[in-house]
């Protein structure tokens, strides 16, 4: 396939996506938001080209059925990876919509996951393997600054720079503990042991990155409204508590979600106003 037809396959598959998860989820994006949305695809592919036309298979489902937890419960572990095999080398990718930093910061992390995956890729199912890495899908804040700043010199600088491919060992000797933790948490969720992480880790930055566990992971949570740490976190911070208190009542998301929300709001409004049913 040549590149521009692959380019206009590419914009076609980000539309039927969009059209797909706006139906499912009930989420609208402004025509901008959208827009750039679609830019971060084509930059991707644009970094990624090499390694897409070798990838040989692609969303493997992975599974390790019949494990047992510590308190008799049966469960089961799946996973999707990409796999590329040439003459030389099979490798297996596991593409992650975090940023670079963050995976470099937090190897030991993401690599529990790949072990147990290469675990089944070369234990049950037989096959070889050389290598593990994660993709990082996250689009860079910089190359997304120099895009909407419409700076070709700056795009291709923040191009060259990025590095979404992270390499991670793999250490099979690991397998059995990390499948341990696993059943642990298997069990702490079905005995519903909830307990939420400290509130002395929300007020840490998270290793690779500059926000605070509080505010880059909490603010995304659906349970924060009943989260004891989250309520201690915001409540406590600074000076003043009447007006944080007012303020967790009021976070309705950060800024940007608010302002996407309420732009799609206002579009889907005036679609209906000028088409009324
Ligand atoms: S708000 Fe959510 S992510 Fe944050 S500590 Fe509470 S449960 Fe965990």
């Amino acid at each position: 396939m040549k590149e521009h037809e692959i380019i206009d396959k590419l914009r076609e598959y980000f539309e039927e996506n969009y059209e797909l998860m706006r139906l499912e989820g009930g989420h609208a994006l402004t025509e901008d938001v959208k827009q750039l949305a679609l830019t971060q695809v084509l930059y991707y592919y644009n970094k990624m080209r090499d390694v897409a036309n070798k990838v040989t298979d692609t969303e493997v489902k992975l599974t390790l059925p019949e494990q047992i937890t510590q308190k008799g419960r049966n469960f089961t572990i799946e996973g999707i990876v990409d796999i590329v095999r040439d003459d030389d080398e099979t490798w297996m990718y596991d593409i992650k919509t975090h940023d670079t930093d963050y995976i470099k910061a937090n190897k030991d992390l993401y690599g529990r996951q790949l072990n147990v995956y290469a675990h089944i890729w070369q234990k049950l199912r037989g096959q070889p393997l050389d290598k593990t890495a994660v993709i990082s899908t996250a689009y860079p804040a910089g190359l997304k600054r120099a895009h909407l700043l419409n700076d070709p010199f700056q795009i291709q600088y923040e191009l060259s720079k990025w590095e979404p491919l992270v390499d991670l060992d793999f250490d099979q000797e690991k397998v059995e503990e990390i499948i341990a933790d696993f059943a642990e948490t298997v069990d702490c969720i079905e005995d519903k042991k909830f307990k939420p992480a400290p509130v002395e880790v929300l007020k840490e930055n998270l290793a690779g990155s500059k926000s605070k566990f509080g505010q880059r992971i909490c603010r995304e949570c659906d349970a924060r409204f009943s989260c004891s740490s989250y309520r201690e976190y915001v409540l406590g911070k600074g000076k003043g508590s009447r007006g944080n208190f007012r303020k967790y009542f009021d976070d309705f998301g950060s800024d940007t979600a608010k302002e996407e929300w309420a732009n799609a709001n206002l579009s889907a409004r005036d679609i209906n106003t000028i088409n009324p049913e």
